[in-house]
């Protein structure tokens, strides 16, 4: 997890930016209508994209606004297209996304270094195809090392390079999607720009396009009157409507902006560069603890699995738990569904060397215990008030309200009458 900056938090509590109304009349929120255009700017200029929204609430929201654009786009040439690419790697988010805004999703298989298959690519990209849905780098830290090509093979085709930014924080300040052929993507400020990321949000996902996705953006766009100042755009006949009530969420710019402020293009690019550092150090570290299933150089991220504690009934969740005993967050278990058992560990910039060493002797230890006493580990978390959850009841019969300390102590309680 990204560290959130405290000064980030000092700015957007600032008297005029934490009080601004959003009824406010545009002649009087000139302050703030500049900050949503200076976090635009440094956005377009981070993504090499030429237009933006501020306006989704988060990555899933910004995915189904773009795909809304995408839609828009083919509808105004006259031929809607029918489905959507998306790699069997992606975020479940993806595949939702395409289904939500009413397309057929054709999954497309990853290659043996979990990269796009080209051929693969060629075969189902049709005049059917709207758009292919690229997470780059992908779900397990890989560069699609022929960007340009798949986006060349789309566009012969008429379809789109939709691009899930969700990894920017492994691309900031080296590579621009709108340079490699992305036509519209969103960004995740709370991945990226170090905007809270915890407790339901609220996040942010703005949506960066193309200037032929342009005419569609959501309305109200900002944009520069003939005096200089400020303003909302509402007459966008071709815009695909507001997708969010008001403007967005305006406290998350004004931390993204602090962040990216803070750091300059020096601070940002080195950001990206002790990301990917911190991430091979993990690799190299256990990779002889853990099966590496991609062998492939990767970025931000590093995938791990199960496989070899697996043989004792030691699976990728148990061991989560029991990092809790050692005082460490659980890596993300059990994806990307490409890898069984997936451990995925994304220790960003924010983690010293010294603390990325001590989850690396968790680890190293937790693999020993998966040998010497596999029961520790699947019992696991042994120091917590309240152990392991009833994960079916959670899911089938979750306690959403309030109701009193005897229902809500442990969804356990609830698992009895289900
Ligand atoms: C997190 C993530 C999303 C969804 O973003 P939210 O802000 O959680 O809605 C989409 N795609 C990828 C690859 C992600 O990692």
């Amino acid at each position: 997890m990204k560290y959130n900056p405290r000064v980030n938090e000092v700015v957007s509590r600032i008297e005029g930016i934490a009080d601004a109304h959003p009824y406010r009349p545009e002649s009087l929120a000139q302050g703030c209508l500049q900050i949503m255009k200076l976090l635009s700017d440094c956005l377009l200029e981070i993504t090499g994209m030429d237009a933006i929204t501020l306006q989704p609430a988060a990555g899933a929201h910004g995915e189904f606004t773009g795909i809304l654009l995408a839609r828009a786009y083919h509808e105004s040439k006259g031929n809607a297209r029918k489905k959507i690419l998306i790699p069997d790697s992606a975020h479940g988010t993806n595949p939702a996304t395409a289904a939500a805004a009413g397309y057929q999703v054709a999954n497309l298989k990853s290659n043996a270094q979990g990269m796009v298959d080209i051929a693969e690519l060629e075969r189902m990209v049709d005049e059917d195809t709207a758009a292919l849905m690229l997470t780059n780098p992908s779900t397990i830290g890989v560069f699609e090392s022929e960007i340009h090509k798949i986006a060349d093979i789309l566009h012969a085709k008429g379809a789109l390079l939709y691009m899930d930014g969700a990894n920017m924080n492994a691309l900031v300040g080296k590579v621009r999607p709108g340079d490699f052929g992305a036509d519209v993507m969103h960004l995740n400020l709370h991945k990226t720009f170090s905007t809270p990321h915890g407790g339901g949000g609220p996040g942010s996902g703005p949506v960066a396009c193309k200037k032929i996705l342009e005419p569609f953006l959501p309305t109200p766009v900002l944009t520069a009157r003939a005096d200089g100042s400020l303003g909302f755009d509402y007459d966008r006949p071709q815009s695909v409507g507001r997708v969010r009530m008001f403007y967005g969420n305006f406290g998350m710019f004004v931390r993204a902006l602090a962040y990216i402020l803070a750091n300059g293009p020096d601070g940002l690019r080195q950001t990206t560069e002790d990301a990917v550092l911190n991430a091979n150090y993990v690799r190299a570290k256990l990779e002889s603890t853990f099966e590496l299933p991609f062998k492939t150089q990767t970025l931000h991220e590093v995938v791990f699995s199960d496989r070899l504690q697996a043989r004792n009934g030691v699976k990728t969740g148990d061991m989560g738990k029991r990092l809790i005993d050692y005082g460490f967050h659980a890596y993300t278990v059990s994806f990307p569904m490409i890898v069984p058992g997936a451990m995925m560990i994304e220790p960003t910039e924010s983690e010293s060397r010294e603390e990325l060493d001590l989850l690396i002797d968790a680890l190293k230890q937790i693999a020993r215990e998966a040998v010497e006493n596999p029961e520790l580990v699947q019992t696991a978390p042994h120091s917590t008030r309240v152990r392991r959850m009833d994960e079916t009841a959670a899911a089938r019969k979750p306690v959403l309200r309030w109701k009193g300390p005897a229902e809500n102590v442990l969804v356990d309680s609830a698992a009895k009458d289900w």
